[in-house]
């Protein structure tokens, strides 16, 4: 797929068993739904009760303030007589579904509206207080019912005179209250099954950009590493989405850098293996070839032989040296001896170039390291600095350390390296002069391997050249490793 290209197509729905962000959602929504409506069940009709009946307290207390004026004016309360007043208690019961009662200052009821306790003495609770204590207002809910009370009073002589007392029904109001109840819970249902459908559809919509992500990347996991991320407008999409954009790229890089290395080991083989034919060939077409010849190409074919071997064997010590795979032997090692060791098995190879390889020990180092491997790793940096060296010129090895780490220098009056191609030394099959480090055996991935052994042991390898003038390599190796692994992590 070009750069760019937006990947389309569907892929199976997999269900997973856990939870769910949509479901989460989901049931926040409902819940919030639920609750809102719960609290307006209880709330609305409680509040439209509480005001009618305040309507319905606020209309009679006027009409029982007229008809308190006329028991007084129409001297009722000794009478017991009055059309007006009959006229007006039926007029109040009627209009106001209420039970009307004249009683006298002994509580006895001259006039009931229902006729009944007509005569009788009154003992309701209400009455009894507001013979007392004045006015009052008693809402029954059970009954259904407003118990209004006022005392009837001389004017001049403020003498309670009797009490007028009403039993206001509410069934009306009542009836329009539970009216509002059934309708308000039916609207209710309505709202949730809505509200259910518009949350669903938001969580749908809200989880469509995660889904659209997780669809791109599943069809990158399992296709091409070519293919691009489609671009996405969500800010939160684009914060999963940027880190696998960054990981995307670094597989690629990871990819190419296999594939060069690929189509490298492949050339590096093929190389003597063309010469062995070369040699071979030139043998079988010719006729009566001499036997001085056939040692000749023989031999070359040997040392291309041993050129091969020696490629694969540094192949096999890299791919081992590979992290993952690594397994370390640390132990305890004096690196005086070790560089000792190497320097006497190299200085017949330097002597070949009357090349001058000293030792210079600063203090007995002794470091926790896996010796074979650290000792080709520095093998590789002093067998370097003779191949890359002039006839007659130096190597001065040294070994120095604090309570911490153990410094190895490798310094020699070579050839150096130009300063733009010191990054590269340490590639794998990187070399400056292709056919000078061929000429000497060299195969490209001393410095690689070399680099990978120290920092295996948590070290680092440094490198200061001038052309013509010579290298020095340092190498920088913690004295424990369990300290060193400690302290990155
Ligand atoms: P090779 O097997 O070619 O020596 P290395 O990985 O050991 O491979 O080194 C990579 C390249 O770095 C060499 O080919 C050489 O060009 C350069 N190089 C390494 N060490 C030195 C040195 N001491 N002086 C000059 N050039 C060096």
């Amino acid at each position: 797929m070009e750069e760019g290209a937006v990947i389309t197509g569907k892929k199976k729905k997999k269900w997973r068993l856990g939870p769910s962000i949509r479901g989460m959602l989901f049931a926040l929504l409902i819940l919030f739904m639920c609750a809102i409506l719960g609290i307006l069940n209880l709330l609305v009709p409680e509040i439209a009760m509480n005001a009618l009946v305040e309507l319905r307290q606020d209309k009679i207390a006027a009409q029982i303030q007229v008809l308190r004026n006329h028991v007084l004016s129409e001297n009722y309360l000794t009478t017991g007589t009055s059309s007006l007043i009959d006229t007006e208690i039926d007029f109040i019961g009627v209009l106001y579904e209420s039970r009307v009662e004249i009683i006298d200052q002994n509580l006895r009821i001259i006039r009931d509206s229902y006729v009944v306790d007509e005569g009788k003495v009154s003992v309701t609770p209400s009455v009894i207080k507001c013979m007392q204590s004045g006015t009052v207002i008693d809402y029954d809910d059970e009954a259904g019912t407003v118990e209004y009370a006022v005392q009837i009073t001389d004017d001049s002589s403020g003498e309670i005179l009797g009490i007028l007392f009403v039993v206001i029904r509410l069934d009306d109001v009542i009836q329009t209250i539970g009216e509002l109840k059934e309708s308000m819970q039916l609207w209710s249902l309505i709202i949730l099954l809505l509200g259910g459908a518009a949350a669903f559809l938001i969580t749908v919509a809200a989880i469509h950009p995660l889904k659209k992500t997780a669809e791109s990347v599943s069809l990158i996991a399992e296709g091409s590493l070519d293919d691009e991320l489609p671009e996405q407008t969500f800010k939160e999409t684009e914060a999963i989405e940027e880190p696998i954009r960054k990981l995307l790229n670094r597989l690629r890089q990871l990819e190419e850098t296999r594939q060069e290395f690929v189509s490298n080991v492949s050339h590096e083989l093929k190389t003597p293996i063309a010469s062995m034919k070369v040699l071979a060939d030139s043998l079988l077409l010719q006729e009566d070839v001499p036997p001085e010849l056939y040692r000749e190409f023989l031999s070359d074919i040997v040392t291309e032989l041993d050129r091969e071997n020696e490629i694969v064997t540094d192949l096999l010590t890299m791919v081992k040296l590979d992290r993952n795979h690594a397994v370390m032997n640390f132990e305890q090692y004096n690196l005086n001896d070790m560089v000792e060791a190497i320097l006497k098995r190299l200085r017949p190879i330097a002597a070949q170039k009357n090349v001058e390889l000293t030792l210079e020990s600063f203090r007995p180092v002794i470091a926790e390291v896996d010796e074979s491997r650290l000792s080709m790793a520095i093998t590789n940096l002093v067998e370097n600095a003779i191949k890359y060296n002039v006839i007659d010129g130096r190597v001065r090895v040294s070994l120095n350390a604090d309570h911490r780490h153990a410094y190895i220098k490798v310094a020699d009056t070579g050839i150096g390296i130009p300063e733009e191609k010191q990054a590269m030394v340490f590639e794998r099959f990187y070399r400056v002069d292709k056919a000078r480090s061929r000429e000497s055996g060299g195969t490209g991935l001393g410095l690689a391997i070399a680099k990978d052994v120290i920092s295996l042991h948590g070290g680092e390898i440094r490198l200061y050249s001038r052309e013509g003038e010579g290298t020095t390599f340092t190498v920088q190796i913690p004295l424990a490793h369990a300290a060193q692994e400690k302290s990155q992590g």
